[in-house]
C-alpha cells in the first residue's frame, strides 16, 4: 500500500478515521506504523495528504488526516478490455487501476470463453476490491468506473456509433445518460500484435485503447473496430499475455504522452 485510502463517509468531523480492517493490519504488520507516525493517505475520489496514527490498541487504529493535495487526476486513457480468464481478471483490473486509467469497459468478444461472463470475479464487490488495491498501489485517489458489456457490438454502438469517425473529434453525449454514455475519445487504438507500431500512430488525448482476449481479436472484430474509428497498433515484437499486455501498453502510452507533452507529470 503506497496510499492509505479511506471512504468519505469514514471520515469523522475532526478529520480522524478509525480502522479495524485489513488496512489497519497492513499498517501495523507491513508498514510497522506506530502512534505518532504518519503515512500517505487520501479519500476515494478526493484529496490526499497524510494520516498520523494517534491511537492503536491492536484492534482499532485511529488516524488523523491532513488532506493538503488536490484529488488525483486520472491518466487520460480509457481501457476497453476483452474479459480475460477469471484467474487473471482481477490482477489485470488492479494493474489498470494502479495506472490510474479514467475508466474501464469490460467486454465480451468472440474468443472470450462464455463461462467467464458468469464468473463471481465480475461481481461489483470483487471488482471494487481489486480497484481499491490497485489505487492504493498506484497511490491515486481515482477509482475508475468499470462497466461490463455482455456484447461487444452493444458497447461499440453505445460509445462509438456507426458513421462517427475519430477524426470528427470527441462527441458530447446528452447530459444525464450516466457513465455508460460519457463522451467518447477522439483517438481510439486497438492493440493487435500484427499492426504497425504504436509510435507511428497520431495520438490526441484523452484516448481509448482496446486490448483483446487471450486468443486475440478475430478479423471481423478488427474490421468493426476500424469501421468505428479505431486504429490498430502494436507494441513491438513480443506477443504478451493479456495481463502483461495491459501494463505494457499503458506504460508505452504514458511515455508517449510525456514525450509529446513534456512536464505533463504523468
Ligand atoms: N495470438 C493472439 C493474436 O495474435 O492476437 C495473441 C493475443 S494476446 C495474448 C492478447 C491481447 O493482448 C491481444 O489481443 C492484444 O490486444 C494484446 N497484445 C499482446 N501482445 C501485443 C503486442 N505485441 N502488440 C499489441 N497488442 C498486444
Amino acid at each position: 500500500v503506497n496510499l492509505l485510502l479511506v471512504e468519505r463517509d469514514e471520515l469523522r468531523p475532526d478529520a480522524s478515521v478509525v480502522l479495524t480492517d485489513r488496512r489497519a493490519d497492513h499498517l501495523r504488520s507491513v508498514i510497522g506504523a506506530t502512534v505518532g507516525q504518519a503515512v500517505r493517505a487520501g479519500v476515494v475520489g478526493g484529496r490526499s495528504g497524510t494520516a498520523e496514527v494517534t491511537d492503536d490498541d491492536g484492534a482499532r487504529m485511529t488516524l488523523r488526516l491532513r488532506l493538503t493535495a488536490q484529488p488525483s487526476v486520472p491518466i487520460p486513457i480509457e481501457l476497453v478490455l476483452a474479459i480475460p480468464r477469471p484467474k487473471v481478471l482481477l490482477r489485470t483490473i488492479e494493474s489498470a487501476a494502479a495506472f490510474g486509467v479514467t475508466r474501464i469497459d469490460l467486454t465480451n468478444a468472440w474468443r472470450v470463453d462464455k463461462s467467464y461472463l458468469g464468473s463471481p470475479k465480475l461481481a461489483p464487490e470483487a471488482l471494487g476490491r481489486a480497484l481499491r488495491l490497485g489505487a492504493e498501489q498506484g497511490a491515486t485517489t481515482h477509482i475508475p468506473p468499470v462497466l461490463t458489456h455482455p456484447r461487444l457490438m452493444s458497447l461499440l454502438n453505445l460509445r462509438w456509433p456507426p458513421g462517427k469517425r475519430s477524426s470528427e473529434g470527441p462527441s458530447k453525449e446528452p447530459a444525464g445518460q450516466g457513465a455508460e454514455r460519457s463522451a467518447s475519445t477522439a483517438t481510439r487504438l486497438l492493440a493487435h500484435p500484427d499492426a504497425p507500431p504504436i509510435e507511428r500512430a497520431s495520438l490526441s488525448w484523452p484516448l481509448t485503447i482496446a486490448v483483446g482476449p487471450e486468443g486475440g481479436w478475430i478479423q471481423r472484430e478488427i474490421d468493426t473496430f476500424v469501421d468505428r474509428g479505431f486504429v490498430p497498433v502494436s507494441m513491438g515484437g513480443p506477443i504478451l499475455r493479456v495481463e502483461s499486455a495491459v501494463s505494457a501498453i499503458l506504460g508505452q502510452l504514458l511515455l508517449l504522452h510525456r514525450l509529446r507533452r513534456p512536464g505533463s507529470g504523468i
